[in-house]
């Protein structure tokens, strides 16, 4: 499939520039006007992690014009592994901010703007609108769903990547030419049957792979040379050293892209969306529910009871609830967690929304504490109508 250049030609190359993508311009497919249209781009990386990485580096090194990042997160010591353009003195960094300043000593030409913030319902449109293409470096179902839909309603084209363990998957999803990533996945996966690379890990080169598939995508579609992969699947297996391309058609039922949509605005809840309780959690948070302000009234009243947030680290750090103890979910699901549960106290558990403290429960309930509880809408819930200085996220 020929697409059209998604970006016109910018102005003409200074000396310095000409002598900088001398490479480039000496290719023939691309040349000066498809150096041109690099430098008039606007391309948003969702994530600078392991594959926000090589693709912020690359499209950076590339002269893209303008390179916008969407991070939140800080630089830790265990990102390091993969997270190439992050380095040890970053530890502690804003991620987006330590991008920044790598992509300013690769290429000082490229305008960097920072968006430091999760992207969701309430800002993705605005945020997206300003950009040519969005490449998607993220590594969860919510935000994936989030940004398909969004490009779906824009109408940009959406370079999407994903990598677990030794294996890695890439693909454009562009509506307007071909299927978006519903057609692909109509639905998210149960909750527990896809780990994360946080839970199940990640071979840190992959994301150089994955991440160079993606960039390259950016730049053909960018510049218009070559077939993108829109309406093909890539599928990369690294202990075999395969790649193996299949075809995805666009869903003629899809409820977002198809010839009559029956979605025509994003979704109100991703995160509802994607986290659908597991059978084991809905029977346990039966009878077994406290609402947060139950939960304020326990502690006015002085209740002994041992509150456990179950969210990651990452999250503890962004807000809590007084008295809460961090036990991240993971340790329920490798039991670990149960050794640190008093049996002379209630065990209340929460997270940021109610869904992982109501898998969480499931495991607590079924070794043994039938008193235990789960607060509903979690930590948000209590920002939102307990503590209002709370920050939310
Ligand atoms: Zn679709």
């Amino acid at each position: 499939m020929k697409i059209a250049p998604l970006v016109t030609p910018g102005g003409a190359l200074t000396v310095a520039e000409v002598h900088r993508y001398s490479r480039h311009l000496i290719i023939p497919d691309l040349a000066m006007a498809g150096q041109q249209r690099l430098m008039n781009a606007k391309v948003l990386c969702v994530g600078a992690g392991g594959l926000g990485s090589p693709t912020l580096m690359y499209l950076a090194a590339a002269g893209v014009g303008t390179l916008g990042i969407v991070d939140f997160d800080t630089v830790d010591e265990s990102n390091l592994q993969r997270q190439v353009i992050h380095g040890q003195s970053d530890v502690g960094k804003s991620k987006a901010q330590s991008a920044m300043e790598k992509i300013a000593e690769i290429n000082p030409n490229v305008i960097v703007n920072l968006h430091q913030l999760r992207v969701d319902v309430s800002n993705v449109m605005e945020l997206f609108a300003q950009y040519d293409l969005i490449i998607d470096g993220t590594d969860n179902f919510a935000t994936r769903y989030l940004v398909n839909d969004a490009c779906v309603l824009l109408g940009k084209p959406y370079v999407w990547g994903s990598i677990y363990r030794f294996d890695g998957q890439a693909s454009v999803f562009w509506a307007d030419y071909g299927p978006c990533y519903r057609c692909l996945y109509p639905e998210p996966p149960p909750p527990g049957m896809v780990p994360s690379c946080a839970e199940g890990g990640v071979l840190g080169v992959l994301c150089g792979t994955i991440g160079s598939i993606q960039t390259t995508e950016a730049i053909k579609l960018l510049t218009g040379i070559g077939d993108p992969l829109i309406g093909s699947l890539m599928i990369y297996d690294a202990l075999d050293m395969s790649f193996r391309k299949i075809k995805v058609k666009k869903d003629p039922s899809c409820p977002l892209c198809s010839a009559n949509p029956t979605q025509t605005e994003l979704l109100e809840d991703y995160e509802a969306f994607c986290g659908v309780l597991t059978d084991e959690a809905v029977v346990a948070v039966k009878d077994s529910t406290i609402s947060v302000e139950e939960l304020k009234s326990k502690m006015e009243a002085g209740a002994e009871f041992f509150l456990v947030d179950v969210r990651e680290p990452s999250e503890w750090e962004i807000v809590k609830i007084p008295g809460a103890v961090l036990i991240p979910k993971q340790g329920f699901l490798d039991g670990s967690a149960l050794e640190k549960m008093p049996h002379d106290k209630q065990i209340i558990i929460h997270c940021k929304s109610g869904v992982r403290s109501a898998e969480c429960l499931a495991i607590v309930k079924a070794a043994g504490f039938s008193d235990a509880v789960h607060v509903s809408g979690g930590v948000i819930a209590w920002a939102k109508q307990i503590d209002t200085s709370l920050p939310v996220y």
